[in-house]
């Protein structure tokens, strides 16, 4: 059977493709203006519209709302978020168990709007099991654990081989941790919800609607310009078409397939009743979820970084990076050798020089921004959402400052990154060094992470 590459995703495919919204119709006015309508636009909308009911909101979007990471990512509702570690050196490390604290709860935070929105998008809160693969991979999987404890993490659970199998069956696993902090979740499901939620609240959409420059109290698109106190950039992986944005988070690839459904022997072989999302502990890791409909939706890295800081058009991904993908998932369940893949596909994460997340305000001239995420952004976008809220009502006096407003990841600035060939030569290497420490780790008998990869995490500032 043929594999589908592309259609924007295999979430999509599912769903069919959305009916268009209008594309904005001419010069307007709002109170606020945002670019973007994935999560992060999305929920941003939703929680500045729940608190203050008049706010006239408009939201951009270029394509369709969850036409990029929102509408093609793994699911994984999860606790992660990227630089917690250097906001601990930066800030202190009670200031890093207090972001951590948050995105404990955010987790649960989304699972409850969609209750009370009645967005059904396939949740089940199964948790996060992170497998180890190797001694080096086990070495790293007990110095996380501890981490993640350290960080006020005190339901995370260490197993050994035996009760990771009794888990899920992943061939040659040595011992996984497991959190309680996660959930599985279909992505264009919530992100439908989501965008149907915002318009029944009164916040406009449109969409095919390109911002092509953000300035301050401007939003300037082919159609027109949206003149708005605050304009808030909402375009993670998308941000260097912006004018002005080249340099400032790079566009990584991150590519998934999705099986056929799997039979009910299969199932039986592998176990999985948890439904728990599935990660490892490899330099270029793998992200899995099993899906309500009985598949295995994978993902990991194919090729890294499109030179000038170009994106896919619709979620098409190299035949090498299908076969690599494919090869995972035989390597972690063997009986599915000739399991047919149904979709391969694409999209962008945003990354950040120093791979911090962030969320701002620049109070002179009201432009915003959140995001940065790298891989970790579905439940992240929420809480940047209901912080960019806070700002928003602290700035225009309607409240002080709050507990998010004090997280430390909040206005946190980053160097540009290099000018090209340097950036892509610089992201090919780190890859390429990432796959061969993970060629060697396999087979070493040490415990020790492979020093090539140490120097690429150093160098690349990861
Ligand atoms: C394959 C893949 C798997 C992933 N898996 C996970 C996972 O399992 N768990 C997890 O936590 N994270 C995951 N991520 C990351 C996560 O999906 C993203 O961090 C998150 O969706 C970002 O949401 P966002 O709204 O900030 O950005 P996006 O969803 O990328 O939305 C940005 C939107 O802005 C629009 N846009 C861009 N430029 C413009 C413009 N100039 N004018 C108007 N609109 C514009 C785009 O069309 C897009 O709709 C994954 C990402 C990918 C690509």
């Amino acid at each position: 059977m043929s594999t589908v590459n592309g259609g924007i995703s295999f979430w999509y495919a599912q769903e069919g493709a959305p009916a268009p919204r209008e594309p904005l119709p001419g010069d307007t006015t709002a109170d606020v203006c945002i670019v973007g309508a994935g999560y992060t636009g999305l929920w941003t909308a939703y929680y500045l519209k729940k608190a203050v009911p008049f706010l006239n909101i408009t939201v951009l979007e270029a394509k369709f709302c969850g036409y990029g990471a929102s509408g093609r990512n793994g699911g994984w509702l999860y606790n992660g978020i990227a630089g917690r570690d250097r906001y601990a050196k930066l800030h202190g490390h009670e200031a890093a168990v207090r972001l951590q604290q948050a995105m404990n709860a955010t987790v649960t935070e989304v699972l409850d709007v969609c209750e009370t929105e009645k967005i059904e998008a396939d949740q089940h809160r199964g948790g996060v099991l992170e497998v180890a693969l190797s001694p080096a991979q086990l070495a790293r999987l007990k110095a996380f654990h501890a981490a993640e404890l350290a960080f006020g993490e005190t339901d995370r659970e260490l197993y050994g081989a035996r009760e990771t199998a009794d888990r899920i069956r992943v061939a040659g696993a040595v011992g996984s941790s497991w959190t309680p902090h996660g959930a599985r979740l279909h992505p264009v499901k919530l992100v439908k919800g989501l965008a149907d939620a915002v318009e029944a609240l009164g916040v406009t959409i449109h969409e095919s609607t390109p911002v092509t420059e953000i300035r301050p109290k401007h939003a300037i698109t082919p159609y027109g310009t949206v003149r708005a106190p605050y304009v808030l950039r909402c375009t993670e992986g998308f941000t260097a078409s912006l004018a002005g944005q080249r340099r400032t988070w790079l566009p990584m690839n991150s590519s998934m397939i999705a099986t056929e459904p799997l039979t009910d022997a299969q199932w039986e072989s592998i176990g999985w009743d948890g439904r728990e999302t599935l990660g490892d502990m490899a330099h270029a890791y793998m992200y899995a979820q099993r899906t309500t409909d009985g598949r295995i939706a994978l993902g990991g890295r194919g090729v890294p970084y499109r030179f000038g800081s170009k994106t896919d058009n619709d979620g098409r991904t190299q035949p090498q990076t299908v076969e690599a993908l494919r090869e995972i998932l035989v390597r972690f369940f063997p009986q599915l050798a000739g399991v047919g893949i149904d979709h391969a596909w694409s999209g962008v994460l945003g990354v950040p020089r120093d791979w911090c997340a962030t969320v701002t305000l620049d109070r002179s001239t009201g432009l915003g921004w959140a995001g940065g995420y790298v891989g970790s952004g579905v439940a992240t976008a929420n809480l940047a959402a209901r912080t960019l809220r806070d700002l928003i009502q602290q700035d225009s006096g309607q409240s002080g400052p709050t507990d998010l407003t004090a997280l430390p990841w909040v206005n946190h600035k980053v160097r540009k990154w290099e000018p090209e060939p340097l950036r892509w030569l610089g992201v090919q290497t780190m890859y390429a060094a990432f796959r061969g420490a993970d060629r060697r780790e396999a087979t070493a008998h040490s415990a020790a992470t492979d020093r090539v990869a140490v120097l690429a995490n150093r160098l690349s500032g990861r």
